[in-house]
């Protein structure tokens, strides 16, 4: 929503709700590789969400005919949707490394009215456990490997979320370049920032929006970055992440477009 509207929004919600709570962050963690790899082989992450909606066959096929590993972040919505997406990934364990996005696809800020680009949050700490374990289960029934890194819906998430998801046995995944801005930018944007990639970057961007332009962009931009020696990893394969900075963001909705 503009930002115009948030003073008219507070209100609506209500001064009391506000009153009784401490006043609250958000953040959206970024994160490198820890090991950017020996010079000669430098090593970048590419990570996808498949956070609901539909699957972009043609993202895919290209990572597969270019032999580009990648870390899936995948939600149980979109696993129960999208069986051809599901079988697509598990024909190649070499390449594709799953990981959680969670259960519903909920951004993980706890509390009632909490948003992030217009998705509501949880409302209690029962909820994000839901949301965390729920995924992993799935994730786990389908590929044997429990998974160890999440990312929340917005990779934004709240001080409560941050304590509560390491307790859940997983570690908030960052990234270091949005390649895609949830499948929102025309082509040559998604290329430009593609092209921008060092050594030691986690990328994100997306797999559950094939009528955006992101695998036409990577269809473009990845072999460039092949032919510069970058060694594409899954986040398993790399060895770790390591936090970058944490911007702190406004502490409830900051608008209702951007990423899914
Ligand atoms: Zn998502």
């Amino acid at each position: 929503m503009p930002r115009n509207c948030l003073p008219a929004l507070a209100l609506l919600l209500g001064a009391a709700a506000v009153a009784a709570e401490p006043a609250r962050w958000a953040v959206e963690p970024h994160s490198r590789l820890a090991d950017p790899g020996p010079a000669q082989a430098p090593q970048v992450a590419l990570t996808l969400d498949a956070c609901g909606g539909a699957f972009d066959a043609e993202l895919l096929a290209l990572l597969v005919k270019r032999r580009i590993p990648a870390t899936v972040f995948v939600t149980k919505k979109w696993l129960d949707r999208n069986p051809a997406g599901v079988a697509a990934l598990l024909a190649h364990p070499e390449l594709f490394d799953l990981q959680n996005h969670g259960t519903a696809h909920v951004p993980a800020v706890l509390g009632a009215g909490r948003r992030v680009y217009g998705i509501a949050g949880q409302p209690d700490l029962a909820h994000l456990e839901t949301e965390v374990l729920g995924a992993a289960k799935a994730i786990t029934a389908l590929t044997g490997q429990a998974p160890v890194y999440f990312r929340g819906a917005t990779a934004v998430y709240d001080e409560t979320a941050l304590k509560a998801i390491p307790a859940l046995g997983h570690q908030v995944a960052g990234f270091s370049v949005n390649a895609d801005a949830g499948a929102t930018l025309p082509k040559a944007a998604i290329v430009a920032r593609l092209r921008a990639v060092q050594p030691g970057d986690v990328v994100i961007a997306h797999l559950n929006k094939p009528a955006g332009s992101t695998a036409e962009a990577f269809a473009e931009a990845l072999p460039a970055l092949q032919a510069r020696g970058l060694r594409f990893v899954t986040l398993t394969q790399a060895g770790g992440l390591a936090p970058v900075n944490s911007p702190v963001k406004a502490p409830s909705a900051a608008g209702s477009r951007g990423r899914s």
